[in-house]
């Protein structure tokens, strides 16, 4: 049956084929550099934004979360999950999709996958933080825990951040195989490793990018010597951390918004009285970020609302003049506002 097009407000839908060939469209590590300045710029204005920690449904093996906010012209939210138990079921730690919509009519403006897009999005977080805490110099990486993020991670700082060198270590040498062969060609020096220890040898930025759903002890304060900068991002969830309390006590810590990552960062296991720096006011100048090339900096990345609505305004801006989406009918919207019952019998 045709549609009575009388009805119809498309909604632009990005697939997760679509994501993947805009992804190619626009050049990998083009949207990786693209997104972290999208999310500097609205970091740079983050007193505009509506925030709150995210809304979670936690279960014994998993969490299912919302995250909402809004500039006041635009709304965004993310459903994402995190089941690290999924991955040996063959199935994604992570996964979410996505909508921004206009403050004005509540109308969506966009629909899209965001289980690519989170890598891509945390990815190029982590990137804008390490371009305002690590040494100017850095040049290797060490990145631990070698899963779905693992190559986003890794692309994000050689393209943001000059990484030349990469070393690898997960517990499972199939992840590291894994992410050393997709990171074959790209330009970067990969070295694999067979322990945490071996991996920061020489390490200028250590990313800890695993997935457990406990307390874990990736790194411990002997490992971490002077002047390194971490990006602690698989520790998201109460009760799922990655570092040893002595490094997060020794380290300067930079956090997204503090009401969330108190709950769910490395920041959890810490006295409420514990020194934190919110990042988006290194990026405003109202904070300072590294201050000495011995200093140890600690990114406590838990992903907050704000980088989304980053990547879906991100997204939404690249689509217009590209074939790399659909259109949703999901919208009900009868000529006369007042006769939705009259669109509904007429569609009989
Ligand atoms: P994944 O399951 O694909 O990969 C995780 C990897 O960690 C696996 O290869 C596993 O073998 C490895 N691992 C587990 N314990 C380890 C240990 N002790 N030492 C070394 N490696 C270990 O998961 P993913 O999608 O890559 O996500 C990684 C983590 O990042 C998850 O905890 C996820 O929740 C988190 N995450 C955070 C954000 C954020 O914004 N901060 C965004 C996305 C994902």
């Amino acid at each position: 049956m045709t549609q009575d097009p009388s009805h119809l407000a498309l909604v632009p839908f990005v697939s997760v084929a679509n994501m993947m060939k805009l992804v190619h469209h626009i050049g990998l590590e083009r949207f990786l550099t693209e997104l972290a300045t999208e999310i500097e710029a609205d970091f740079k204005r983050w007193p505009q934004f509506e925030k709150a920690p995210r809304v979670p449904s936690h279960s014994d093996v998993g969490v299912i979360e919302l995250m909402p906010t809004s500039d006041g012209e635009l709304y965004g939210f993310k459903y994402v999950n995190g089941h690290p138990k999924n991955m040996k079921e063959g199935l994604q730690t992570v996964t979410g999709f996505g909508l921004l919509a206009e403050v004005n009519t509540g109308y969506p403006v966009l629909f899209s996958e965001m289980t690519v897009l989170t890598a891509l999005r945390t990815a190029a977080m982590s990137a804008v933080a390490t371009k305002h805490l690590a040494r100017k110099d850095a040049k290797t990486l060490a990145m631990i825990g070698n899963g779905a993020q693992s190559e986003f991670q890794t692309l994000a700082l050689k393209a943001v951040c000059g990484i030349d060198t990469v070393r690898l270590y997960d517990i499972d040498p199939a992840a590291t195989e894994k992410c050393a062969a997709n990171l074959a060609g790209h330009g970067i020096t990969v070295v694999t490793c067979t322990s945490p220890e071996d991996a920061i040898e020489g390490a200028d930025v250590i990313t800890t990018a695993t997935a457990d759903k406990n307390m874990q002890t990736i790194l411990t304060d002997n490992m971490i010597g002077s002047g390194v900068h971490i990006n602690a991002i698989g520790g998201d969830c109460p009760g799922k951390t990655e570092l040893h309390q002595d490094i997060v006590a020794r380290a300067d810590m930079f956090v997204e918004f503090p009401e969330q990552t108190r709950i769910e960062g490395e920041l959890q296991q810490m006295p409420l009285d514990h020194p934190f720096t919110e990042l988006w006011q290194v990026m405003t100048g109202d904070a300072a970020g590294r201050t000495s090339a011995a200093q140890i900096t600690l990114f406590d990345g838990v992903g907050f609302a704000i980088e989304d609505f980053s990547a879906l305004r991100y997204v939404h801006s690249i689509i217009r003049d590209t074939p790399f989406f659909t259109d949703l009918d999901m919208i009900a919207d009868p000529d006369d506002p007042r006769d939705l019952f009259g669109m509904v019998m007429r569609a009989g």
